[in-house]
């Protein structure tokens, strides 16, 4: 049996994939996502990532690391924190800190909540890094800026669920930030999480589309990867679903088989949705692939005139439209 053939997506037994009324009644949500105001917050992220300090590597042993793939003395996240806070903060949401003291990689996790009005313990979660190689702009400035708007369009509405933002500290030096959140138990109350780590780098090139070992992808890259585990499986085709009756994006969903966590999915794991699959979550990785689209992957020339705003844009609508479904929408 080919991995492909055991990969196939296997049908919902339970009910239908999407309540009628409640999809319908997120259009407004995916609609008020504004591409200037995006593209706005990722000039101000990659101004940050540019001006900023670097971490401190003198610590490290770099000839333990790979420094084409990871250059960790180009890693930078204090400004890209200061701006999460400061955006979350002025939406009018309580912001707070998830701060680890640690000799070698200190972490500084910022998230907020948007209290649910019934169902206050069950919440959905946002999330993408703050912490970037240089300038960053698609790795991973696109998904801060994505997790912004979605907090921005959300704010103002009222869910009978909680929906928490997040920015994690030091993804790119192993998941650092995001495994301490759901060590400290910030993840038990999730129900559904989207995770944006590259969301922000399309092309229609013939071929612009790297293989991903062992799963069938299409060869022009100008789709979303939505990548989830078995246990997340519906959420993926869900958000698949609602992009199409939205008429939004080109989605492709992909599924990791059981829970995740095998040496072949791999490239399915190099994100903050992976601590939430290993604790048993339900967490969706989006993503425009990274390395396997995007030749700046990781270099200087991660820039933001590399990104596509309508890509962008529409991510950040299918984001904005999944959490405010499985949020549910209190409407007056
Ligand atoms: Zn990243």
């Amino acid at each position: 049996v080919s991995l492909a053939a055991s990969l196939a997506v296997t049908a919902c037994t339970v009910g239908p994939l999407l309540e009628e009324g409640r999809a319908e009644a997120v259009r407004p949500v995916a609609a008020a996502v504004e591409t200037a105001r995006l593209m706005g917050t990722v000039q101000a992220l990659v101004d940050g990532h540019a001006a900023d300090a670097k971490v401190d590597c003198s610590s490290l042993d770099l000839s333990l690391i790979d420094q084409v793939r990871r250059p960790v003395c180009a890693l930078s996240n204090g400004r890209a924190r200061e701006l999460v806070r400061q955006r979350l903060g002025a939406l009018g949401l309580t912001v707070r800190d998830h701060p680890t003291l640690d000799a070698t990689f200190p972490t500084t996790n910022v998230f907020a909540d948007l209290p649910g009005t019934t169902r206050p313990d069950e919440v959905v979660l946002v999330g993408a890094h703050f912490d970037a190689f240089h300038q960053g702009a698609d790795d991973n400035s696109s998904g801060v800026a994505a997790m912004l708007e979605v907090a921005r369009v959300l704010s103002s509405r009222r869910f009978a669920r909680t929906v928490r933002f997040v920015g994690f500290d030091l993804e790119e030096l192993g998941l650092v930030g995001s495994t301490r959140f759901v060590e400290a138990g910030e993840s038990e109350k999730v129900v559904a999480a989207i995770i944006f780590d590259c969301v922000g780098f399309a092309s229609s090139a013939p071929n612009s589309q790297g293989g991903l070992p062992g799963f069938a992808i299409p060869t022009v890259g100008d789709f979303l990867a939505v990548i989830s585990n078995q246990a997340s499986e519906r959420e993926a085709l869900q958000v698949r679903a609602l992009n199409a009756r939205l008429g939004l994006m080109r989605v492709e969903a992909v599924v990791a088989p059981a829970t995740g966590a095998f040496p072949i999915t791999g490239n399915l794991m190099r994100s903050d949705h992976s601590p939430f699959w290993l604790r048993g979550k339900t967490a969706l990785f989006f993503t425009d692939t990274a390395n396997f689209r995007n030749p700046n992957y990781h270099r200087d020339t991660d820039t933001l005139d590399t990104l596509s705003p309508e890509f962008l844009t529409g991510v950040t609508r299918v984001s904005a439209a999944a959490t405010a479904y499985w949020a549910e929408e209190v409407l007056p």
